[in-house]
């Protein structure tokens, strides 16, 4: 547990109680929501942190935030979960299992903090009864994007409606008011319906439905009719009935690059002409396979553009097998010798690229990365946090969607904001070949008359506009610190 002195003051102000999943794609987002209550809205908050083996980076991040003085950080352990888990089970379980584990240490917490105001994670629901039986407001945070928020909350009618597996519908799923999804991109725990994964998602959908409101990661100007629809009674506000408050995008500051296992990045990158290097990297669980892994580098040789690339030892199995073990900003694994780039890499490809690239092993400091002048295209796994540190830098995207719900996000960025070009074929059902990865590549990092290069510039000044003073998700956060206001501390 992180703790800090409290002043007179706080004593006097709402206090709200923040609770994140495990995962680091799930403590950023949380982190940032909590850094704006505290520094625009003057709330008194203690983050809540569940944590099953935490890595070096979400440490990192939880003592940046200590040494802030912002807030608390109070973690509390998972207990051991390894009988209620099998090897089979995918990220969803193993979360919902986790949260309802710890379901009577928080309760002890949040009696002992007794705050006046609790918002959770969309796996972190069944905490919302603690709020009840405290008699506090309750809020959900869905760290991702309106489209995404209404696919979850529709799928409680789908489930009635929809016979057979959803992936072999022909039809895309028509979800009031918004765009339909096709089958193909439907969130992972949906591709089959006879798993234990999928019972966990459908009771976080309902989940969904309980709280007193929702704070989403996006914002009004990119997402307008999706959140219009999650509000409209005659529309999926007819099921959710609560206030939806477009927040963001929030998104994590750029790391420090003075740091020494950085400098030489750096170094290189200053050097780097503007806009010019590719940075490429499936996210803090991505991996891929040793064909995949093969075919990206001779698609990046090819494409003889300036790249910084993230790698990770192929896997034979799920593209999402690091989810819950990298992190370790760039220490323990990647010091392993099986790590190594020159042991999955094509022979020679390191040498042949010393030039044009730079090979991470396992973890690079991303947002600073991507905030770089010199970074121009972002070959990216879609998680939402990878995103939105792409939109507010104004970088175009490659979008390479593995797991969770990044097949929606890579048609987003590619139909809807045009900021994104993809493969034909998504790669999680086809070997992306070397030619495409080339072809793709030139294609966003295309200096002049790109299309995609303006409208990710577009996105970004709109991302920057929603969050300033009199922008959208500003104005919402404020009505949202304005309700808390009116919540007396307990
Ligand atoms: N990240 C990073 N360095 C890496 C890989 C990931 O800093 O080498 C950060 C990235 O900047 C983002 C988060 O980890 O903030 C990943 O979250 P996201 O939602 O994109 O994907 P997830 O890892 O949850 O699938």
């Amino acid at each position: 547990m992180f703790n800090r002195a409290v002043s007179q003051m706080e004593i006097h102000m709402p206090h709200v109680a923040l609770l994140s999943s495990p995962g680091l794609g799930h403590i950023i987002p949380v982190i940032e929501l909590g850094k704006r209550l505290v520094l625009q809205h003057n709330l008194k908050l203690t983050i809540l942190v569940v944590a099953s083996q935490t890595s070096e980076a979400e440490d990192q991040l939880m003592k940046s935030v200590m040494s802030d003085k912002l807030c608390d950080i109070v973690e509390v352990a998972v207990p051991d979960i390894s009988d209620l888990i099998d090897a089979n089970d995918g990220i969803v379980t193993r979360l919902r299992v986790m949260m309802r584990q710890v379901c009577p240490s928080l309760r002890s917490v949040l009696c002992s903090l007794r705050p006046s105001v609790l918002i959770v994670d969309i796996f972190g629901f069944e905490a919302l009864s603690i709020a009840e039986e405290l008699k506090i407001p309750k809020f959900i945070y869905v760290a991702s994007h309106a489209w995404f928020t209404s696919l979850l909350i529709y799928t409680t009618v789908l489930d009635r409606q929809v016979q057979g597996q959803y992936v072999d519908q022909e039809e895309p799923f028509q979800i009031p008011g918004c765009s339909p999804v096709r089958p193909e991109d439907v969130f992972d725990p949906m591709l089959d319906r006879n798993t234990r994964e999928y019972q966990e998602y459908l009771r976080v959908a309902f989940g969904m439905l309980k709280s007193d409101g929702l704070l989403l990661n996006s914002w009004e100007d990119v997402q307008h009719k999706d959140l219009e629809s999650l509000r409209d009674p005659d529309l999926l506000g007819g099921i959710l009935k609560v206030p939806v408050y477009g927040i963001g995008p929030l998104v994590r500051p750029a790391e420090s690059n003075s740091q020494d296992s950085n400098r030489n990045l750096f170094d290189w990158l200053d050097k780097q002409s503007f806009e010019s290097v590719i940075f490429v990297s499936f996210g803090s669980g991505g991996t891929l396979s040793f064909e995949q892994t093969t075919e990206v580098a001779w698609g990046l040789e090819l494409s003889q553009q300036r790249f910084i690339w993230v790698t990770r030892p192929p896997t034979a199995g799920r593209a999402d097998s690091a989810f819950f073990s990298t992190g370790d900003g760039g220490s323990q694994q990647s010091d392993r010798d099986d790590h190594h780039p020159s042991n999955f890499l094509p022979e020679g490809f390191l040498s042949r690229t010393k030039n044009i690239g730079v090979v991470v092993q396992q973890w690079a400091p991303q947002a600073a990365l991507l905030s770089h002048p010199s970074v121009g295209g972002f070959l990216s796994h879609c998680g939402w946090n990878s995103t939105l540190e792409s939109l507010t830098n104004g970088v175009p995207m490659i979008a390479w969607p593995l797991y969770a719900e990044q097949r929606m996000n890579a048609t987003l960025l590619e139909e809807e904001l045009g900021v994104a070009v993809r493969p034909k074929v998504l790669p999680t059902k086809k070997v992306v070949e070397r030619d495409e990865t080339a072809t793709m590549v030139k294609q966003i990092m295309k200096l002049n008359n790109n299309p995609i290069r303006d409208r990710a510039r577009l996105i970004q000044h709109s991302a920057l506009k929603a969050l300033s003073e009199a922008g959208s998700s500003f104005i919402a956060l404020s009505q949202l610190a304005q309700q808390c206001q009116k919540c007396p501390n307990q």
